[in-house]
Formats: structure tokens, C-alpha cells, sequence
């Protein structure tokens, strides 16, 4: 990431939250790090934030089309405001710093899930969102992660065809009638397990979505990456507890 270089160049770890000098190549300091509200116990599958490990009560009923997400932390304070920094002010450090602890946070599992033709895919935007954003946050994260890895990154194997109300503003079945037809596979897939990576995943409407596409073009299985998940509305204390 060119930008992020020239910054670290300019500004040689300094820490995005309290802004000291971190005297590491990574712009946080240890404190800070220790303080982010790192997503420990969730769902397996869609890595609803939880108080167990047990799958949620969603995913236990109708487990879902991939295979797991991981996420690196809960999206609540600073997460959020660091994700707001890096998508709409072009704080490309804070989606590096982000980017590289939630890949910390899941390296071994990572390594597991490499092999030949994984493909590290990441969800697009609309073209026209692209324009005006200047970037996709998506596809920097996807970048970053497969240089980690090392895997393949896959930028073209989605396009978005349809340029969807936001979803934010619309109801959970709204959303899911909203994104009929809004996501296209490019290409057949030769049984290729793909890496699908999101900035952060909120009602995870998006991710099946596009999983079941993925799946009926041929892929053997999706894992999901996310920098962040939301916690859910009512606390989640586990299936087994509800
Ligand atoms: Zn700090
Ligand atoms: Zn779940």
C-alpha cells in the first residue's frame, strides 16, 4: 500500500488512537492494542459476538452456506471510528493497523485453511460507489491479507450489478429481497475454496448472498474474513442458554 508506506515513512510508528510514538513497525501502541475490543468468544459460523464458543441459535437452526467467518474484533468503540476514518477519510493506516491484528488474531486458522486454489476474493462495491469513495475498503483489506497469507487475491471473480439503496436504512428482509441479483461470479470455478473479505459484517445478508453464488459456480467452500462483526441487538448468551 503505497500511501501507507509514505506514511510510515513520515510518521514512523505513531499510534493511530493516542498518537505516541509506538517504537514498532505497526501504528498502535501495545496498550491501545490491548484495550480494542477483540472478538473472543462468538459464533462459529458467523461470528456473532456471544458469551460461548457455541454456534448461535440462527446458525444451529439453518447453519449457514460458508463454512465459518473470522473476525477481528467487536465493531463498537474505537473500531468503529477507526473503520469510519479508513472508509471516509482515506485513513489508510487505521485499515492497515486493523487489517493486521485481525490476521494476527486468526493466523493459525488461516494457515489451515491455505492450499492450492485458495482464492482471497473481496466483496465489491458499485462502480459507482467505487468513484466516489476513490477506493474499496474490501479490496484493501483482501490485498493486505493475501500478502499475509500468502495466497491468491482474486479482484474481478465479483462484480456488483445493481446499485443497491444503502442497507443500513432498510428492514433485514428488505435487505435480503434488495440484494436479488446484485452480485455476479465472473467465472466458473475449478472447486477453489475462497477467502470472501469484508471491512465489517452486520447482518451477515451480504455474505450469504453471495456465498450461495460463489458455491453455484463452482467453489467447494467459503470461509468469511472480517475486519469487524456487530454484536447482536438482544445478547447473544449462546444456543444452548436461550
Ligand atoms: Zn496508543
Ligand atoms: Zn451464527
Amino acid at each position: 500500500m503505497t500511501l501507507h508506506q509514505l506514511s510510515y515513512y513520515l510518521f514512523p510508528g505513531q499510534c493511530i488512537l493516542c498518537k505516541k510514538l509506538t517504537r514498532r513497525r505497526l501504528d498502535i501502541c501495545l496498550a491501545c492494542e490491548a484495550d480494542l475490543p477483540w472478538l473472543l468468544n462468538c459464533c462459529p459460523y458467523c461470528a456473532e459476538p456471544s458469551t460461548t464458543l457455541l454456534p448461535c441459535a440462527r446458525c444451529l437452526q439453518k447453519p449457514p452456506v460458508f463454512s465459518a467467518t473470522l473476525s477481528g474484533f467487536e465493531y463498537r468503540f474505537p473500531i468503529d471510528t477507526l473503520i469510519h476514518a479508513f472508509k471516509d477519510r482515506q485513513f489508510l493506516s487505521s485499515g492497515y493497523v486493523l487489517t493486521h491484528l485481525a490476521y494476527r488474531h486468526h493466523r493459525q486458522t488461516l494457515r489451515n485453511v491455505r492450499g492450492e486454489g485458495l482464492l482471497v476474493v473481496p466483496v465489491p462495491l458499485h462502480p459507482r460507489k467505487n468513484r466516489a469513495r476513490g477506493f474499496n475498503q474490501s479490496l484493501l483489506i483482501a490485498q493486505q491479507l493475501a500478502n499475509l497469507i500468502p495466497a491468491k487475491l482474486d479482484k474481478s471473480l465479483l462484480t456488483r450489478v445493481i446499485d443497491a439503496p444503502d442497507q443500513k436504512e432498510l428492514p433485514l428482509a428488505a435487505r435480503k429481497l434488495n440484494l436479488k441479483d446484485n452480485f455476479d461470479v465472473t467465472r466458473i470455478l475449478d472447486g477453489n475454496r475462497v477467502l470472501l473479505v469484508d471491512d465489517v459484517i452486520t447482518t451477515g445478508a451480504t455474505i450469504t448472498e453471495i456465498s450461495h453464488r460463489l458455491v453455484q459456480s463452482g467453489a467447494s467452500d467459503v470461509v468469511v474474513f472480517s475486519v469487524a462483526r456487530t454484536p447482536p441487538s438482544q445478547p447473544n448468551t449462546g444456543a444452548l442458554l436461550q
